[in-house]
Order: structure tokens, then C-alpha cells, then sequence
């Protein structure tokens, strides 16, 4: 076999990528692991993690992402560094450009390039991005200690930034375009029974106030989607939680991709349209979007590849 060409590349490094490199790397596929713009995904930036198994008192994000690192590396994984431009899908072996033009081949390839925040799509929020508009809690929160905050979103990512940023001590208000969260009840529960979060129920923000040079966020204005009426809330920090998109646009008209963006996945596999080509974890998954989730489809793609690596006489 040419050792040019890689056995099984893996495309991101969160818990689907890096579940797929640890099956992979003890199948002896000796799997090589791009890891993409955003290494260890989302969890990276997560801060408590209470319901992935194995961990009865939770976890962090980051000591569980590094975990997982090292047994995926245990068991021969390759992990390199950098993010994927552009692929050529059609003749095998595979090939995989990096962003700064670097080729590798492979006979098998496992996307596990998840997803990114969403953003409201204001003016004012892009301006402010980096001078008070943030969507990660974990990265930017201690700047905002004891500083009034807003956090716009009702699902379990906006509830899990809200009480993190309490925790530090800012004075938070959440935005929730709905009278009703999104998020599981549990967190639900906890943020309406803490009396020290307010919640601005039916409100969209209309414009984030401030300055880039000088103050910051300042403030933003938000309109009752009920009532129609306006209101200025002061604060220092907005942080946007309202749910991510899948990265998909490098694969555009190369695999299947459904209307919401997701890579198409044939049901109980992770097979994409192309064979050799698998995707596990959040960009083919619309539904759970869970760690647990997103690793238990890390270890199928793994296995799947293998399978066809064995149809295909690569051993
Ligand atoms: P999500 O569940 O899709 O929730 C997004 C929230 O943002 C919704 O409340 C939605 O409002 C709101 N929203 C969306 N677009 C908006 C817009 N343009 N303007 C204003 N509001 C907007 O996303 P998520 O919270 O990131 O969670 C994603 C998945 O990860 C979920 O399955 C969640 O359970 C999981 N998760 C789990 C944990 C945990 O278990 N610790 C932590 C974080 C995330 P509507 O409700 O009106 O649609």
C-alpha cells in the first residue's frame, strides 16, 4: 500500500472525531486527525458536564475533550493541527487539501466537522463582536464579573451561559423570543427558581448599543414580539446562545446535504452518498446534538469505515 495514503482520515476533533480516531486507532487503521479551526469542538468551551456517562459528580469540557485526546493518541491516532479547505470526492483515493494548500489522500474518510454559533445577524452585534459580544461564556464570561449581562436564547446553551455568567457574579437577564424555554426542564428549573436571573419573556434584540474604541456594549434595545413596545437594557456583555449550523459548506454539492444543511446520512449508519465517505456527530445530527450522541456516532463511523476499508482489501 502507498503510505502516502492514509487508511482513515478524520475531518475535527470533538467527541465525534476523536471517539472515531480512538476506534479507528485500535483497529490498527492508524487513523490520522485533522483537527479543524475549533480543536476538542464545542465541549472545549463547556463548562460543567453532568450527563455523560461515567462521571457521577460531572465533568469540564475541556479535562474530558483532553481525555479523550490522549486515548485516541494511546491507540495511534496522528492529530495535526490546521483546518480543511477543499475536498475531491470523486476518485479514490480521497483527497483533502488543508486551508494553507497542503494534499492528503485517503482511502476512507470520516467527517466530524460539527458545528457554529449562529448569530442574530445584526449590524450593531457583528461591530461589537470581541468588544462585548460574545457567544461563549466559558471564553469571555470573567470579563464581565459583577457587570449587568444579557443572554439572548431560551435552549439549554443559553440557560448553561446564563447560570455560568451568575456564577461569576454578573447580574444576567436572559432575552427568550417565546414564553417558553427550549432548553431540558431541569435546566429550565433552575434558572426560573433563581430569582437573582431575569428573564425578558417574548423580547427579540432589535440593536446592541456601544462603542468598538471606547466603551464597548453599552447597552441593547428590545422589542415585546407581543406588544410591540421597546426597552433599553443597559449591560456590558451580550451573549448570543441561540443555536449552531452545521459546517457543511466545503462538502456543498460534493455529498448530500438536507435543506436545514446537514450532511445526509443513510438511517442506522453513517454512510454520506459518497462510498468511503462516513459522517458522525453533529453534521449529520439535527436531533440529539449531545456529546454522548456525538461520540456513540464517532464509534459507528469508525467501524463503518473499517468495514468498507475491508471490502474494498485494505488491511
Ligand atoms: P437550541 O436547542 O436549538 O436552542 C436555540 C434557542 O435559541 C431556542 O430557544 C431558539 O428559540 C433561540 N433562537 C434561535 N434562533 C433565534 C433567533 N434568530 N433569535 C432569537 N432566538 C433564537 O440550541 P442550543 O441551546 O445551542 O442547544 C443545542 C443542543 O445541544 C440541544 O440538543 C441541547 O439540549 C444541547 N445542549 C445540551 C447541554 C447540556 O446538556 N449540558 C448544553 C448545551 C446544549 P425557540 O425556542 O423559540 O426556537
Amino acid at each position: 500500500m502507498d503510505a502516502d495514503i492514509h487508511k482513515v482520515m478524520i475531518i475535527g476533533s470533538g467527541p465525534a472525531g476523536l471517539t472515531a480516531a480512538i476506534y479507528a486507532g485500535r483497529a490498527q487503521n492508524s487513523p490520522i486527525v485533522i483537527e479543524g479551526p475549533e480543536p476538542g469542538g464545542q465541549l472545549f468551551s463547556t463548562t460543567d458536564i453532568e450527563n455523560f456517562p461515567g462521571f457521577p459528580e460531572g465533568t469540564r469540557g475541556p479535562e474530558l475533550m483532553e481525555k479523550m485526546r490522549a486515548q485516541a493518541v494511546r491507540f495511534g491516532a496522528r492529530i495535526v493541527r490546521g483546518s480543511v479547505g477543499k475536498v475531491d470526492f470523486v476518485e479514490r483515493p480521497f483527497r483533502v487539501w488543508t486551508a494553507d494548500g497542503e494534499l492528503r489522500r485517503a482511502h476512507s474518510v470520516i467527517i466530524a466537522t460539527g458545528s457554529s454559533y449562529k448569530w442574530l445577524g445584526l449590524a450593531s452585534e457583528q461591530s461589537l463582536r470581541g468588544h462585548g459580544v460574545s457567544a461563549c461564556a466559558v471564553c469571555d464570561g470573567p470579563f464581565f464579573r459583577g457587570r449587568p449581562v444579557v443572554v439572548v436564547g431560551g435552549g439549554d446553551s443559553a440557560l448553561e451561559e446564563a447560570l455560568f455568567l451568575h456564577r461569576l457574579g454578573s447580574q444576567v437577564t436572559i432575552v427568550h423570543r417565546r414564553a417558553q424555554f427550549r432548553a431540558s426542564k431541569i435546566m429550565s428549573d433552575r434558572v426560573v427558581d433563581n430569582p437573582e436571573i431575569r428573564i425578558k419573556w417574548n423580547c427579540v434584540v432589535e440593536e446592541v448599543f456601544g462603542d468598538v474604541g471606547t466603551t464597548g456594549v453599552t447597552g441593547v434595545r428590545v422589542r415585546d414580539v407581543a406588544t410591540g413596545q421597546e426597552e433599553t437594557l443597559p449591560c456590558s456583555g451580550v451573549f448570543v446562545a441561540i443555536g449552531r449550523n452545521p459546517n457543511t459548506s466545503i462538502f456543498q454539492g460534493i455529498l448530500d446535504i438536507d435543506k436545514n444543511g446537514y450532511l445526509v446520512t443513510e438511517p442506522g449508519t453513517t454512510r454520506t452518498s459518497v462510498e468511503g465517505i462516513f459522517a458522525c456527530g453533529e453534521v449529520q445530527d439535527n436531533t440529539y446534538r449531545q456529546a454522548v450522541t456525538s461520540a456513540g456516532s464517532g464509534a459507528m463511523a469508525a467501524m463503518d469505515a473499517r468495514h468498507w476499508l475491508e471490502i474494498c482489501g485494505i488491511f
